[in-house]
């Protein structure tokens, strides 16, 4: 063994095991007794992988049949009233899920990864009772088969600090209580064996922390270090720095404190504050968030530097963060070319990743022997390789990105608009979508069919216009004033563009949790980024054609596109997202040239991009909002940029939506009514703004009069010249049924108003 620490394994199967029985279970079609035997072999398989490649420390209480803040909530008896009548499986899936008289609790990102929690719903009339017994049973299966386990808890401080209160308070008010139950826990955990590690895991304390919550560190691990003296207690942080933190923990009697070295080198800065206490270091420097081979030699030195500082026996080599945001094994890419599967490293590789860089950090270089040796010398070999491989560089498109003068938009948006109303001539108050319309069987199916060879091109595209087709019926019939194509040809809003861009990959089986059972397969961003042909012209003419109204072309923007995909970690990010700015530039020069003069670029995940300390948030805006100018700079100034973005919260970043300086932007208010929306005319936003109307989320068809109302108080806050009127998001996840009635009211809602305003 070579002193080396696992944060947290994936759980979902590297077949998707866990999210098929979960699935067939809530279908009804197998009893709960089938997850739960699932739920065993994959532990089981889990634990022996990391026992298999030398793994030290593994974790128990990382598996979770939906999610493990959800397993807290659990475990402190933190229970919304509205769930009190269940128990058991039934009482944890409602809270997930919802039921059918209580709707289910929130979900949300968890810090700035893609994986998506259950928001813990509390209230001061709480009182918490301690059920320990999945922890406990964890440990006892991972012991019965030979492997002792660290055991995961999520702390109390990030647990208070990622959940809300009923009443809207502070949530820290329920702190005592809270910590009782953990202290409890803690001597339950101590009876199970001579010695105990407990991995607290504390992702909160990177992000700019309240004083409230730094005063609370110390009281709190001093109180749970006290509780029992067989347990040791091993603090984590990832995804950032947790300098201020760190400053406090030294001085608490925990075991270990785990830092991110990869997403957090300011950790740097605090080394010499552990090397003077007693504290074992466990030095994140594994990558947990991507999925690129680790070339050995970085980071054994890495490891080296941080010797320098903390004496080498209190080191303990880990990885970032769990393994939990990366896909399983690269076992099963059969189709991926050998080269760049080479270059790649998912979950069970970044563990032989550990084992080696740990061994040869405490051995030397000169303990590999044999295959051991050549492991090490192929690495050097590879990362060698890729650095040099023809593939991944691309002079043109880097001079491109260099030698680039054009960084905006001709014209004010004062001048834009006008021409633009005078091109277009839509009302006030005009209506449209936001771009998708119902994914039916059909056309999923002929997607899959044309993929798989059954329909040949021509079958395919006759396929697609005959759903363009039918939405152009629909809009008109609707009575809609600016089209769209509906989508049928997008899986989704990256992979279609991901996959017609060069410099992007794809995996088989690349799979990783969003949440519950849903998993995502991000794609692959490895080299420079161009687009050899146009990706959406012939669908939109096309689309065009069949109606006098207006057709708005329908992009992905950059920063979106970034935010979704496995970036390569050899030059800076935002050098990637340029590039793709540019591809996507290049697309609106060929969209304008087919005479499409209306063309919405999403950035659904802009939001989701901001970096989680306020230090770097304005690097980020910079080079997002640049980003977003470039590719929408190709738009002369009749041609008018939509933009829209899922979400309502734009307080904190009106100015930088702002600077984006879209024609039109569209966005989520429909759930939060209009009080988000008087940021817009508090910053004095001149530009046309699109606030959803209705909520697509839920099969509710709403009325007429719901609509009139919606559109009223719109009014209280935007002038109508600013106002568009639209659904809240796209409409592919609703039926045909729901949405023609839907749009039918949205529109007459409109008729209605306009004429009360003559
Ligand atoms: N144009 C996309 C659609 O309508 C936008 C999706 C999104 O915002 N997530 O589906
Ligand atoms: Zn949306």
């Amino acid at each position: 063994m070579s002193k080396n620490y696992v944060i947290g394994f994936p759980r979902i199967g590297e077949k998707r095991e866990l999210k098929k029985v979960l699935e067939e279970y809530w279908a009804q079609k197998v009893p709960f007794s089938e997850v739960q035997n699932v739920a065993s072999q994959l532990k089981k398989r889990h634990w022996n992988y990391q026992k298999d490649a030398g793994i030290e420390f593994i974790s128990s209480n990382d598996f979770s049949l939906y999610d493990t803040m959800l397993d807290t909530s659990i475990m402190l008896g933190a229970i919304p009233k509205r769930f009190a009548h269940l128990e058991g499986e039934a009482l944890y899936f409602a809270m997930a899920r919802g039921s059918k008289d209580a709707v289910a609790m929130e979900m949300t990102k968890w810090f700035n990864t893609n994986y998506h929690y259950i928001v813990p719903e509390l209230s001061l009339k709480d009182s918490y009772k301690l059920s320990a017994t999945k922890i406990i049973e964890e440990y006892k299966e991972a012991k019965a088969l030979g492997i002792k386990t660290k055991i995961n808890i999520i702390g109390p401080l990030t647990y208070l600090g990622l959940s809300k209160r009923e009443d809207g308070g502070d949530c820290f008010a329920l702190y005592g209580r809270v910590l009782e139950i953990y202290k409890e826990l803690l001597s339950e955990i101590a009876k199970l064996d001579d010695e105990v590690v407990v991995q607290i895991d504390e992702p909160l304390f990177v992000k700019d922390l309240s004083s409230e919550v730094l005063s609370l560190i110390k009281p709190s691990y001093d109180a749970l270090t006290s509780q029992a003296s067989n347990i040791k207690i091993a603090v984590v942080t990832y995804f950032e720095h947790a300098c201020e933190a760190t400053k406090v923990l030294v001085h608490t009697p925990i075991w270990a404190l785990g830092l991110d070295f990869v997403y957090g080198a300011k950790n740097f800065e605090v080394l010499e504050l552990i090397a003077k206490s007693d504290k074992v270091l466990l030095a994140g420097v594994i990558d947990g968030r991507n999925i690129w081979k680790s070339s050995y030699v970085q980071k054994v030195e890495l490891l080296e530097g941080i010797a320098k500082r903390v004496p080498k026996e209190r080191i303990i080599t880990s990885t970032t963060c769990s393994l939990l945001h990366v896909p399983f094994t690269l076992r099963y890419e059969e189709k991926m070319d050998s080269e760049l599967k080479s270059w790649l490293s998912f979950g069970c590789e970044k563990l032989e990743e550990l084992s080696m860089v740990s061994r040869v950090f405490v051995k030397g270089l000169s303990s590999l022997k044999g295959e051991q040796k050549e492991a090490f010398d192929t690495n050097i070999k590879t990362m060698l390789a890729r650095h040099d491989s023809e593939r991944i560089h691309d002079k043109a498109v880097q001079a491109r990105a260099k030698n680039l003068r054009k960084l905006q938009r001709d014209g004010v948006f004062e001048e834009r608009i006008k021409l633009q109303r005078e091109h277009f001539g839509y009302e006030d108050l005009a209506t449209t979508t936001i771009g998708s319309f119902p994914q039916t069987q059909e056309v999923r199916q002929a997607r899959r069919d044309y993929k798989a060879g059954v329909l040949s091109l021509e079958q395919y595209e006759s396929e697609m216009k005959r759903y363009i087709d039918y939405c152009v019926e629909v809009q008109e019939e609707c009575g809609l004033e600016v089209f769209v194509h509906g989508e049928p040809e997008r899986n989704d809003m990256v992979e279609y563009f991901g996959e017609q861009l060069q410099g992007y990959a794809f995996s088989q089986n690349g799979w990783v949790q969003s949440y519950g059972s849903r998993c995502v397969k991000p794609p692959l961003i490895y080299g420079d980024i161009s687009r050899p042909e146009p990706m959406t012209v012939e669908w939109i003419a096309y689309a065009q054609s069949k109606t006098e109204k207006i057709m708005k072309g329908m992009l992905t923007g950059p920063v979106t596109i970034l935010n979704w995909s496995f970036v390569r970690d050899d030059i800076p990010r935002d050098e990637v997202s340029k590039q793709i700015a540019l591809a996507i530039y290049d697309e609106i020069v060929d969209l304008q040239e087919a005479g499409i003069k209306m063309i919405q670029v999403d950035e659904a995940a802009f939001k989701e991009g901001y970096p989680l300390r306020v230090a770097n948030i304005k690097t980020y805006e910079d080079w997002a909002v640049r980003d977003f100018k470039i590719a929408v700079s190709a738009a002369n100034k009749e041609t008018q940029i939509h933009t829209h973005m899922c979400y309502s919260e734009f307080n904190d970043i009106i100015k930088t939506i702002e600077a984006m300086d879209a024609d039109v932007i569209s966005i989520e208010t429909a759930r939060s009514g209009n009080e988000l929306l008087k940021i817009f005319k508090e910053v004095g936003y001149k530009q046309e703004v699109g606030p959803g109307v209705y909520d697509i989320h839920s099969p509710r068809i709403p009325s007429v009069e719901e609509m009139v109302e919606q559109i009223e108080l719109l009014l209280e806050v935007l002038p109508k010249e600013q106002l568009w009127i639209n659904p809240d998001c796209g409409l592919k996840t609703r039926k045909w049924e729901e949405v023609i009635p839907s749009l039918k009211n949205m529109v007459e809602a409109v008729r209605i108003v306009r004429e009360k305003l003559k």
